[in-house]
């Protein structure tokens, strides 16, 4: 569902006339060479396009336009290979709508000692060209990635390929819809928002639908269709026995999967990245979505529950940000804690956890469900494999949207859990659960995120810059003191 290959980077070269013909052609196939060397290195998911360099105010401009209106470029890579009077990039940065990244790097990594003359120096003038660039993009507030060091080092490739895949997730975030069934869980602070603000600063729209158009579709299934996927689930799955045709809770299995198809043509026919429901607003529905959603998530789909759209739509975007790459991403709930010295938290949500998370093969189980008032829903059950991940939180403070992004480390439950029938995973917030959760709470982080084994604090970190959005990290350096300090400069930052 999510494919990167159709995206474009271009890279564009910036100079002036002043260095003659020779050494413009020069600066055209050097460029040329790194576009050919990032795309040959198998480190970036995303096409990177060549394009000739730009020497005057109307090319830069005009660079920037065709940018904007190409639906496949998802941003540009910008590098200033000599000396580029800056003023030049003024009108063509003013009207230009896609994210940018500016490369500071150098066609050589060494100075070559005993050849070096002033040819030489004129042509590899990026240590000064890209300084004066720089001040023209800070001097007109743009934001933008700044990447360091030679082309060929695989840390620089590494940080254009996040940057790229943060790109990729704002473009794929542009007019994309998400649908709301039902509203939020009553009385929920957390889960509101603004919707409006959210399409204008964020590209999205999430409108309500009626539970009854879902349920419509969900009886058109036919039994075949349902008797198919069941035995996917069977192929995939452990089953346990009174799920099994013939089990207690075969008619169960039977309902969800019929629940699963019908959500799939309602999102498919909708044109749907992501959805909510609520289980305050199931009518007609015999049970609120389980494996189907843990499903649909795990297919690429945003997911938030009890109505929370902008959790759904931070899924999604993880979800693109992570497309190919090992790990998983997941909707998640901080549930329960274990405190003591080593404070840990207990992730999980009643049903609605990815199996792209799972360690080994997924359980398949039927259990009641202690809210919501319907019959049991069928769900997978499994633990997470230990390793880093981050937890993602998108809030509206009301005047703008806040991204906060904890660096965690999963670990091994400490005992089997026999009695718990839901997906959970177990992690030690950095830096440690006190400052973390201190942290979180000062920021007015919710109790859901996006939690991904994938991703890292810069795929998100890239993501808040390109939609311009506050961004707070609490990693291995954080401190409630300073944390604070952030807290309240932010304010100040944002009042203005
Ligand atoms: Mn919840």
């Amino acid at each position: 569902m999510i494919e990167l290959t159709k995206y474009e980077v271009w890279f564009v070269t910036g100079s002036q006339h002043l260095y003659g013909e020779h050494t413009l052609k020069q600066v055209d196939r050097d460029s040329e060479a790194i576009a050919d060397g990032l795309n040959h290195s198998g480190n970036i998911p995303i096409k990177i396009v060549f394009k000739p360099v730009v020497t005057t105010p109307d090319a830069i401009t005009k660079i920037c336009r065709e940018a904007n209106n190409s639906p496949e470029c998802i941003g540009l890579i910008l590098w200033m290979h000599t000396f580029s009077p800056a003023k030049m990039w003024i009108a063509g940065l003013n009207v230009l709508l896609k994210p940018f990244l500016h490369l500071h790097t150098q066609f050589n990594s060494e100075i070559p000692w005993n050849t070096i003359d002033m040819d030489f120096m004129n042509l590899n003038q990026s240590a000064h060209g890209d300084r004066e660039f720089g001040y023209i993009c800070t001097r007109l507030g743009k934001r933008r990635k700044v990447v360091v060091g030679h082309w060929r080092d695989e840390t620089v490739q590494s940080k254009i390929a996040i940057w790229s895949r943060a790109a990729a997730a704002w473009t794929d975030a542009q007019g994309a819809k998400f649908a709301r069934l039902g509203d939020n869980m009553r009385s929920v602070a957390v889960t509101e928002g603004d919707k409006v603000d959210a399409e204008s600063r964020l590209g999205y729209s999430v409108n309500g639908h009626g539970v009854g158009d879902l349920v419509r579709l969900v009886d058109q299934v036919s039994d075949s269709e349902v008797e198919k996927l069941i035995g996917d689930y069977e192929n995939r799955y452990d089953v346990a026995a009174n799920a099994r045709k013939g089990g207690d809770k075969y008619q169960n299995l039977r309902d969800g999967a019929r629940i699963e198809l019908g959500l799939r043509a309602f999102l498919n026919d909708g044109g749907f990245k992501g959805f909510t429901d609520t289980f305050e607003d199931l009518y007609g529905l015999k049970q609120l979505p389980g494996i189907s959603v843990q499903r649909l998530m795990a297919d690429g789909y945003g997911f938030g529950a009890e109505g929370d759209w902008k959790t759904a739509a931070l899924v999604r975007a993880m979800k693109v940000m992570s497309a190919g790459l090992d790990g998983g991403t997941s909707f998640m709930e901080d549930y329960t804690y274990h405190l003591n010295s080593r404070s840990q938290v207990l992730g999980a949500h009643m049903l609605e956890i990815c199996e792209s998370i799972a360690e080994g093969k997924p359980k398949l189980e039927i259990h009641p469900l202690s809210i919501g008032g319907r019959e049991d829903p069928p769900r997978l059950v499994f633990n997470v494999a230990p390793g880093p991940a981050i937890a993602c939180t998108m809030v509206d403070m009301g005047n703008r949207f806040r991204l906060i992004v904890n660096a965690v480390d999963v670990i091994p439950p400490k005992k089997p859990l026999p009695k718990l029938p839901v997906a959970r995973a177990v992690w030690i917030p950095k830096p440690d659960l006190e400052t973390a959760a201190a942290s979180w709470i000062y920021a007015g982080g919710a109790h859901h995120t996006g939690f991904s084994k994938a991703l890292t604090s810069e795929y998100m970190e890239d993501f808040a810059e390109i939609a311009g959005i506050e961004f707070l990290l609490i990693d291995d350096t954080t401190r409630v003191s300073e944390f604070k300090k952030e807290l309240r400069w932010n304010e100040m930052y944002y009042s203005s």
